[in-house]
């Protein structure tokens, strides 16, 4: 197939046993021999009304999560055996998505406004979602290749030297949104997805901007997608621990952003507050509730070994051992990254190396996939 032509590690990571020991689910379902999680949450069945609190939606969300985790430990015939349910675990998270959505909760900055009635908070969106382009991308990390990437306009964080910036910051109220990306609905969505899966993508990676103020689409379009294809989470991270709870048992894979050491650094930079304690809480969670099988994605910043990457490489061989990190040299300085100098050039070789070095000096793995 040309995409091994074109990216032929991405078979040839199989071969090297502790990426196979870390993904085994992940693999299992690129060959057909497992089903995807969403796939199984559509044959739990959801009894509740509309109407019900959100404390009664959480409650019973609580109760099929421990049902999910039972029917995990089936063996794949007995999870072949089982039927689609209506109303199932995905109604149920959809419509908990939309009681959040009504005082938008998706992520920390807790906006608090009704994006339901078109009000907009810090990521400037409604509750219509747009997508900016999707394709099969053959540059991401090895093991995901070819990845069917689903850019979602739109971020809820402000980061000045964002590489994404025309479709994460520059359009908020300059442009019409339509005019630069597509609006799409659940079922829309899901065909964007089942397009993808069809072309051979390993993986739906749901990223932007950030997928996080998308949650009620994405999960939405679970009950539509037809393809047994690993669903992959590819954000920030910043999102809330309710917001979590919709998609932890969902998704098979996660890519999530890990940036700063401290929280000092993200409120400059980014622009939000409490980053390291957020992310390093959700990142435990996933590690320790969720699929495990995590790529971390840490971007290396010129003047940041000391202050952010050292301090991220001793939390994750400590806390979330079994994540794979993929040390990123792309820094390049972008937007607004002029107005602050220290970080207004690329990594030097000399950074890139000491922070690989720490890396295999605390036993990470990151070269498979960096
Ligand atoms: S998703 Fe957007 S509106 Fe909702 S809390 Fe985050 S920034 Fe605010």
């Amino acid at each position: 197939m040309v995409f091994r032509l074109l990216r032929p590690d991405s078979n040839s990571v199989w071969n090297i046993q502790e990426i196979a020991n870390r993904f085994p689910r992940y693999k299992s379902i690129i060959d057909g021999n497992k089903t995807a999680r969403y796939l199984i949450a559509r044959t739990i069945s959801a009894d509740f009304k509309n109407s019900f609190s959100d404390q009664q939606l959480e409650e019973l969300l609580s109760t099929l999560s421990g049902e999910f985790k039972q029917i995990l430990t089936l063996n794949q015939k007995e999870i072949d055996s089982r039927k689609i349910q209506k109303p199932n675990y995905i109604d149920l998270v959809e419509t908990l998505a939309f009681h959040y959505l009504e005082k938008c909760i998706f992520c920390e900055r807790k906006c608090g406004i009704n994006r339901i009635e078109e009000e907009t908070g810090f990521c400037f969106l409604t509750g219509d979602s747009y997508v900016a382009s999707s394709f099969l991308h053959m540059g991401e990390e090895s093991v995901l290749v070819p990845s069917g990437t689903i850019f979602f306009q739109g971020c809820n964080f402000g980061c000045v030297f964002c590489q994404n910036y025309d479709i994460s910051q520059t359009w908020k109220g300059k442009r019409e949104i339509s005019d630069i990306a597509k609006s799409v609905d659940k079922k829309q969505l899901a065909s964007i997805a089942d397009n993808l899966a069809d072309k051979g993508a390993l993986n739906i990676n749901y990223v932007g901007g950030d997928p996080i103020p998308n949650i009620h689409t994405i999960l939405g379009s679970l009950n539509f997608q037809t393809a047994n294809i690993c669903q992959l989470w590819n954000s920030n991270f910043y999102l809330t621990s309710k917001s979590l709870s919709l998609l932890i048992d969902l998704m098979d894979f996660w890519l999530p952003d890990f940036k700063y050491g401290n929280n000092e650094c993200a409120e400059k930079y980014s622009g939000i507050k409490h980053y390291y304690d957020i992310i390093t809480r959700n990142l435990k969670i996933i590690h320790d509730e969720g699929s495990g099988e995590i790529i971390v994605r840490h971007l290396v910043m010129p003047n940041h070994v000391e202050c952010c990457s050292k301090p991220i490489l001793e939390y994750i061989s400590k806390e979330t051992p079994n994540c794979v990190v993929n040390i990123m040299a792309q820094y390049r300085p972008m937007y607004h990254s002029s107005n602050y100098p220290e970080i207004n050039r690329t990594p030097t070789m000399q950074e890139m190396h000491e922070v690989k070095n720490y890396a295999d000096m605390l036993g990470i793995l990151w070269k498979p996939v960096s």
